[in-house]
C-alpha cells in the first residue's frame, strides 16, 4: 500500500532533533518533506513523560549557548524558537556544582570572567592554569567553523588532525598538577560520558564552552522544542507521522532507494531519504548489502557511549527546594573513573537536577538522578520490548532489578541530602533498555558513537552514504547534544542547499 500516493522530495526517518531540524530547513526551502517516527511521541531524546502530574525529561536536562548572540540562540532564532520556548536560566554564579565525598563543593559559573573568578576563589595559586584552560577552550571552539557563525567557511570538521587527537584528560593534566583542579575542570564529564584514555579535548571544549555562554533549563520539559518545530514544519506544508516505523526499503534499477517500507506494510516514496536513526540501525533498515563491507564492519564495530539508569523522583508537595543548578556528585576521587564501576561500588557518581516547572518556582516538584549503567546489566531482558507504541512486559524480575537499583540510588541520595527519603512521594526509573526501545539504537547509549582522540577519523561519520539518495543526520554526525545535533542537521542539509546562503539566513534571522 503506498502512503498518500505521493512522492516526497525528502523522506526523513526519525523525529529526533536532527530529523526535525532537517525537515524544518528543507521545508522552509520549499521542499515537500515527510517525517516518519516510530514512537507515539515525536522528539527522540526530547520526549517527556509524566508521573503524578510531574513532567520528566528523558534525554535533555539543560542546554547551552543560549545567551543572546551565542550560536544556539542564533540557530534557534532561525528555527523561530526564540520567544516561544519557556526557558529558565540556571544560576549564573554556579550552574553546575561539583561535589566530592569529603564535602568539598566547587561551582562552575556562567561567563568566562565569572567562571575564572569563581574558580580562583578556590584555587588562588592556579591563575595561570585557569587562564590557559579558558583560552584553549575558546581557541578550540573558534576552529570549528559552524560553532562560530562569524567565520563560517566550508565545513564543520577540522582537517586539523593534531587538534582532534588531543586527549581531554592529558590536556587538563598538562596545565596543572593540582589533582583537585583537574577534577573540577573535568567534573561535568558526564555531559559527554568522558573516558580518560580516549575522550578528545575538542569534545570537552565544544560541550563545556556551550554551557559557559548560556546554560538554561527548559521549563516544563524539552519536548517543547519538538512541538514548536513540528508546528512550523506543518505550517510549511511538511508532514509528520507518528507510529510509523521504517523497517526496510525498495530500490530502483540504478540502486537508488525508491521507497521505504513501514512495519505496517505501507510504503513511502521519495527522491531523497535522510535517516535520523543510529548509523548501525540505518544499515539494518536499508540492508547491509547496499553498503560497502568495510563501512558496515567499521560502523557496526564502533563502540557506543555508556548507557544510563535514571531515577525520577516525585516529591511531596512543597517539601524540597527547587535548585537552580545541577549537581555532579562524586564518590570517587578521580572524576574520570566514575564510568568504571562494579556492582559493589555503583554508583561512583551521579548527576542530579530538579526540573524547572511553571507551577512552582520555590519548590521542586521532582528530581532526576542519572548514573552510568552498562547495557550488559540489562542483557537478561534484551529480548523484551516495551514502549507506548509497542507495549510489552519485561517481567517481574526486571521490575525487581529496577526497584533494587532505585533503592540503592535513594540510599546514596540520603547521605548527600539528609531527610530526602521522607520527602519522596513516588519513584520511577529508566534503564538502558528504555533508551534502546524508545530511541532505536542497539545498546541504549546516551550519546551515540564514542569519539576517540586516538583514532579521530575512524570514529567520525559522514552524512553522505554509499547509497546515492540516502544521508544521515543526528548526534553521530558532528556531536551529540542539542547544539551538536543542530549543527549536524545543517551539515546534512549542505548536501542539498547552498551552504553560504543557508548560514547567512541563520545569521540574519
Ligand atoms: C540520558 C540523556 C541525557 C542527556 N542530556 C542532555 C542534556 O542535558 N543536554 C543536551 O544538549 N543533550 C543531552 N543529551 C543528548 C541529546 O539528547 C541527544 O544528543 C540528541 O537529542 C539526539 O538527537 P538525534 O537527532 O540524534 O535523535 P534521537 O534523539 O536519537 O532520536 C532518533 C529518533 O529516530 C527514531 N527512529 C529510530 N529508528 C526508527 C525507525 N526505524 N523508524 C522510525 N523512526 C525511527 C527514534 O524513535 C527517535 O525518535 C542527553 C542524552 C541522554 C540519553
Amino acid at each position: 500500500m503506498s502512503f498518500n500516493k505521493k512522492e516526497y522530495d525528502f523522506v526523513i526517518i526519525g523525529s529526533g532533533l536532527g530529523g526535525l531540524a532537517c525537515a524544518y530547513i528543507l521545508a522552509s526551502e520549499g521542499y515537500r518533506v515527510v517525517v516518519l517516527e516510530k514512537n507515539h511521541q515525536i522528539g527522540g531524546n526530547l520526549q517527556v513523560f509524566s508521573r503524578d502530574k510531574c513532567i520528566f525529561d528523558t534525554g535533555v536536562h539543560y542546554i547551552g549557548s543560549l545567551d543572546e548572540g551565542e550560536n544556539l540562540h542564533q540557530f534557534f532564532k532561525y528555527f523561530g524558537l526564540i520567544g516561544k520556548l519557556k526557558l529558565k536560566k540556571l544560576d549564573e554564579d554556579g550552574f553546575d556544582v561539583i561535589r566530592f565525598n569529603d564535602g568539598k563543593t566547587f561551582k562552575h559559573a556562567q561567563g568566562y570572567d565569572n567562571f575564572k573568578k569563581t574558580l580562583l576563589k578556590d584555587f588562588p595559586d592556579e591563575a595561570a592554569a585557569i587562564n590557559e584552560y579558558c583560552n584553549k577552550l575558546q581557541a578550540t571552539c573558534l576552529d570549528f567553523h559552524l560553532y562560530n557563525l562569524k567565520t563560517i567557511t566550508t565545513s564543520t570538521h577540522l582537517d586539523n588532525l593534531d587538534l582532534l587527537s588531543i586527549n581531554a584528560y592529558d590536556y587538563i593534566a598538562s596545565i596543572t598538577s593540582n589533582k583537585l583542579l583537574q577534577n573540577v575542570l573535568a567534573g561535568t564529564n558526564g555531559l559527554y560520558a568522558g573516558i580518560k584514555e580516549s575522550t578528545p579535548w575538542y569534545v570537552h571544549a565544544l560541550v563545556i564552552n556551550s554551557y559557559l555562554i548560556g546554560a538554561y533549563r527548559l521549563e516544563d520539559g524539552g519536548s517543547q522544542i519538538a512541538i514548536h518545530l513540528s508546528k512550523s514544519i506543518r505550517e510549511m506544508k511538511g508532514e509528520i507521522y507518528k507510529r510509523k516505523e521504517v523497517v526496510g526499503a525498495n530500490y530502483n534499477e540504478v540502486g537508488k532507494i525508491s521507497e521505504v517500507i513501514l512495519s505496517t506494510g505501507e510504503t513511502v516514496r521519495g527522491k531523497h531519504f535522510i535517516s535520523n536513526a543510529h548509523p548501525s540501525t540505518t544499515i539494518d533498515i536499508f540492508g547491509e548489502d547496499k553498503f560497502l563491507k568495510a563501512y558496515t564492519k567499521r560502523v557496526q564495530n564502533l563502540e557506543n557511549s555508556s548507557s544510563s539508569f535514571i531515577v525520577h523522583i516525585v516529591f511531596k508537595e512543597k517539601s524540597f527546594p527547587y535548585l537552580n543548578y545541577n549537581i555532579y556528585q562524586f564518590k570517587t576521587d578521580d572524576v574520570w573513573d566514575s564510568i568504571n564501576y562494579t556492582q559493589e561500588n555503583w554508583p561512583k557518581a551521579y548527576f542530579a537536577c530538579t526540573p524547572a516547572s511553571s507551577k512552582s518556582k520555590k519548590f521542586a516538584e521532582s528530581m532526576s538522578v542519572m548514573v552510568y549503567m552498562d547495557s550488559e546489566e540489562t542483557k537478561k531482558w534484551a529480548n523484551t520490548k516495551n514502549t507506548i507504541a509497542n507495549k510489552g512486559d519485561r517481567g517481574k524480575d526486571y521490575k525487581e532489578f529496577k526497584h533494587q537499583k532505585e533503592q540503592k540510588i535513594i540510599d546514596v541520595l540520603e547521605e548527600d541530602f539528609p531527610g530526602i527519603k521522607s520527602k519522596i512521594k513516588s519513584v520511577h526509573s529508566s534503564t538502558p533498555l528504555t533508551f534502546r526501545d524508545y530511541i532505536g539504537d542497539k545498546t541504549g547509549a546516551m550519546y551515540g558513537i564514542i569519539r576517540d582522540c586516538n583514532n579521530p577519523i575512524k570514529t567520525s561519520i559522514n552524512s553522505k552514504t554509499k547509497i546515492k539518495n540516502l544521508s544521515l543526520t543526528g548526534q553521530n554526525i558532528v556531536l551529540h547534544g542539542i547544539l551538536g545535533v543542530t549543527i549536524g542537521a545543517f551539515v546534512t542539509c549542505f548536501e542539498f542547499l547552498d551552504k553560504h546562503q543557508l548560514i547567512n539566513k541563520v545569521k540574519n534571522s
